[in-house]
């Protein structure tokens, strides 16, 4: 499989070499006994947006949520192969996984803030980590950060509950911002968002991947191909058994995967022949 972190030829569209935030190796996930997706390899670029795409069922969210070990909280769900963060596997026994979620954080598919003020959903997570530096400044920060602070500022002490849902999604973007990490996870940030919603949404994340690795699931080809750097293309297959499971066809640059993919399998999905 082509891999555009293998290519260190130094193409004009590629000045710099890329950085690897993370790799996975071999990565496999079960369900009880169910393969759901299997032996995935790819590295994500650092300070980069990598989407993931494909049918529904072939493992994209199984995957993502192996960047922070969320997999861990599901019954029954076991991993098998590398998720490499710096060198070491996050798999290790002697890793803490609550501090690979502090590193790599996690924006769910509908907005869910906690049932406290806005300020307080801000503070939450820095609090509990002990932070000991000025609370407001890291809140406002981070709600610039969100492109929120505006729409807020005057109202920090209401409940998050009373924004809109748009308002709510980049306040749970915001939340993760708060906790200072190096890699944030997104499930289909937009799914349950209006149009308008969306497109905010979509700029801040293209602001946000200068400066952060993002890795994003989506259903919506034309997001996927709006904002981010780079594509996973993920398929299912039916064994030997005829029991269907999911893999990893191809990952490569965005403009590659929807222009020239290499895979006939992309070129179908991506010119919107099945899916
Ligand atoms: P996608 O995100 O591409 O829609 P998923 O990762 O949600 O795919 O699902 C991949 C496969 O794993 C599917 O067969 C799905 O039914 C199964 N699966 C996902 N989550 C669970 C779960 N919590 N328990 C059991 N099976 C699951």
């Amino acid at each position: 499989m082509r891999s555009p972190l293998s290519d260190k030829s130094g193409s004009p569209e590629q000045p710099t070499r890329l950085e690897v935030e993370l790799e996975t190796r071999d990565l496999s996930v079960y369900y009880g006994s169910h393969l759901a997706v299997k032996q995935v390899s790819l590295k994500i670029p650092k300070n980069h947006i990598t989407a993931f795409i494909g049918p529904s069922g072939c493992g994209k969210s199984t995957i993502l949520r192996c960047f922070n070990r969320m997999n861990d909280l599901i019954p029954g769900a076991r991993v098998e192969g590398s998720v490499i963060f710096h060198g070491k596997n996050i798999y290790d026994p002697d890793v803490d996984p609550s501090e690979v979620r502090r590193r790599v954080g996690l924006v769910f598919q509908k907005p869910n803030p906690f049932p406290k003020s806005i300020y307080d959903n801000i503070a939450f997570g820095p609090r509990i980590n002990g932070y000991q530096g000025d609370l407001d400044e890291l809140v406002e920060r981070a709600l610039r950060q969100a492109v929120l602070w505006d729409e807020v500022k005057d109202k920090l002490r209401m409940s998050a509950l009373s924004l809109s849902g748009g308002q709510q999604q980049r306040l749970c973007i915001a939340r993760t911002l708060a906790i200072q990490p190096e890699v944030i996870l997104m499930d289909e940030p937009c799914a349950s968002l209006d149009p308008i919603s969306t497109l905010r949404i979509e700029e801040l994340l293209k602001e946000l991947g200068r400066r952060y690795t993002i890795i994003i699931v989506t259903h919506n080809m034309q997001q996927a191909a709006r904002v981010s750097d780079f594509t996973a293309f993920f398929n299912t297959e039916l064994d030997e058994r005829g029991i269907r499971y999911g893999r990893m066809v191809e990952f490569d640059r965005t403009e590659k995967i929807f222009n020239s993919p290499a895979n006939r399998e992309t070129e179908e999905y991506v010119s919107g022949r099945f899916g």
